[in-house]
């Protein structure tokens, strides 16, 4: 049945039943906890009502207002915000992660840019060209400024470069990234390490210094026989940028962060036999869960709970570990202090041993007065919290540099009414229907996946209050809006809103 037959436009327009009543509804647009996950912000419903909408190119903008690089982190973030979905309390997270490497990939393809603004900002330099270097450059190009990209290597790039390995993340998708920080007019300089040291002339030529050189340098353990074993992130930076790796066909990893992981995966797929040994009980483990499934899935042997006591090795290149039970007891410095449970001194056997156990800053940066971002600041973090740091560094300085206040990333992009977080039971379940997640491989795909979204907080106008309103109260324009005269405070909308969008408030006389 149509149910407009079954409204009527005549008598109720001249009596204001409005004023009757002591409730009316508030259209709120609330926080979806995909958005409060994200590190990066990522406004999920809002860029995919546009996209669901036929409006690609406007998704893709949405998108690059918080994340410049979707095409990376599409690859290779951990998607915090998939483990928030309320999408999981139905059946399924929405692969949001995948929707974003389809539109990130989307966007290398075709080219999409935000708009640059005319202002002509003053030079300043990026120091490090990782992922929170990267960014940082991309945001202050963007406002205008004249950005110089500093990068000590040969390649650009940092981590995303040499530190994940090609298989997790492609390298030519970083240098299409790279390029598109040239159009937007960042110069990238590489071979030009820029050390404390070099400040003083450094500051003369720029206005802003962000520095976001990472932790690039691999620690030890204090353990007897420590100066036999590789270090995890000098192995991968060789094996990526030189291709080679070292002998050895019984390899032990220590660790049991993303760079252990990384380690092991690339020594497994190499054909070598793996064990990974960690202090970390499996559900404490820091690396990225799925890395460590696949890892798994690869042969790699992990060792949880279990601490390294003793390196060994003779002259003929056998090695061999001394491990024994542990439990974690605190933490100092970045390293986890352990106590082990008993004497037991177990000999793994092996030709090759790689320490993964962390990393720390080349030199301190401490004391001259610029603007760290990355790990420097977060510790060891993902790339999306790199980009993020970045990102927030260079809207940070580019404040100051306009003389400008600057109120915070979420302040800023999150077009909100209200902060809560929306849970699924401000939801109406009884709109949505099971549907198992979609694989993303095109756009039919990517638009179906995103289709599963809830839109939690987010009006995407379905129409649903405007359906159900007995007096005809809600005007459907670009968004719904109240009619306050005829409003009668019933509450039905707000029951029958799916997204969580409308609240019943008393009103203020
Ligand atoms: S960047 Fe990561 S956490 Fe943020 S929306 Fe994308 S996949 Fe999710
Ligand atoms: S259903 Fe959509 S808006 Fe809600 S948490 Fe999941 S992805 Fe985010
Ligand atoms: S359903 Fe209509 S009358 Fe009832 S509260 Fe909502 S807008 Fe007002």
């Amino acid at each position: 049945m149509d149910i407009t037959l079954l409204r009527t436009f005549s008598s109720t327009r001249r009596i204001k039943t409005g004023t009757w009543s002591r409730l009316q509804p508030v259209f709120f647009q609330g926080v979806s906890p995909c958005m409060d996950a994200c590190p990066a912000s990522i406004d999920v419903p809002h860029l995919y009502g546009l996209f669901l909408d036929g409006q690609e190119r406007e998704a893709a903008l949405s998108l690059l207002a918080y994340n410049p690089f979707p095409s990376i982190t599409g690859r290779v973030c951990p998607h915090f915000c998939q483990e928030k979905c309320n999408r999981g309390e139905l059946d399924e997270p929405v692969g949001i992660r995948a929707v974003e490497r389809y539109l990130g990939d989307m966007i290398l393809r075709e080219g999409i840019f935000p708009p640059k603004e005319t202002f002509h900002g003053p030079p300043v330099a990026v120091v490090g060209s990782g992922p929170a270097g990267m960014a940082a450059a991309w945001y202050l190009a963007l406002d205008g400024m004249d950005v110089v990209l500093f990068e000590g290597e040969e390649v650009a790039g940092g981590m995303l470069a040499w530190g994940i390995p090609q298989f997790r993340l492609d390298r030519e998708v970083v240098r299409a990234n790279l390029r598109r920080l040239e159009e937007v007019g960042v110069t990238i300089v590489t071979s030009s390490p820029v050390g404390p040291a070099d400040l003083g002339e450094l500051k003369k030529e720029f206005k802003g210094v962000i520095v976001a050189t990472g932790l690039t340098k691999a620690r030890t353990l204090p353990v007897e026989g420590a100066h036999l074993a590789f270090k995890g992130l000098d192995l991968l930076k060789t094996y990526s940028l030189k291709g080679e790796l070292p002998p050895g066909s019984d390899a032990v990893v220590v660790g049991g962060g993303n760079v252990a992981i990384d380690v092991a995966r690339v020594l497994a797929r190499d054909g070598r036999r793996v064990t990974l040994v960690c202090v970390e009980p499996s559900d404490e483990m820091p690396a990225i869960p799925e890395e460590l499934e696949a890892a798994l899935q690869e042969g790699v042997v992990v060792r949880t709970s279990t601490g390294l006591r003793e390196i060994r090795g003779d002259a003929s290149g056998k090695k061999g570990v001394l491990v024994g039970p542990v439990r974690i007891v605190g933490e100092e410095g970045g390293l986890k202090e352990v106590e082990f449970l008993d004497e037991t001194r177990e000999e793994i056997p092996c030709d090759l041993v790689v320490l993964a156990v962390g990393q720390e800053a080349q030199e301190s940066w401490e004391g001259h007065g610029l603007d760290p971002a990355g790990d420097l600041v977060l510790g060891p973090s993902t790339v999306v919290q790199a980009m993020a740091s970045g990102r927030d560094a260079a809207l940070t300085l580019k404040a100051r540099l306009k003389g400008e206040g600057y109120r915070g990333v979420r302040e800023t992009l999150w077009q909100r009414d209200h902060r809560e977080i929306i849970t699924f039971e401000d939801l109406n379940p009884f709109y949505f229907e099971e549907i198992p997640p979609q694989e993303v491989r095109d756009g039919e795909s990517a638009l179906r996946e995103a289709r599963r979204c809830f839109s939690c907080g987010y009006c995407n106008t379905c129409g649903n209050c405007w359906i159900f309103c007995p007096d005809v109260s809600i005007i459907l324009e670009s968004k719904p809006q109240l009619d306050r005269d005829h409003c009668k405070g019933c509450g039905i909308c707000a029951t029958e809103c799916p997204r969580g969008v409308i609240y019943m408030k008393e009103k203020e006389w």
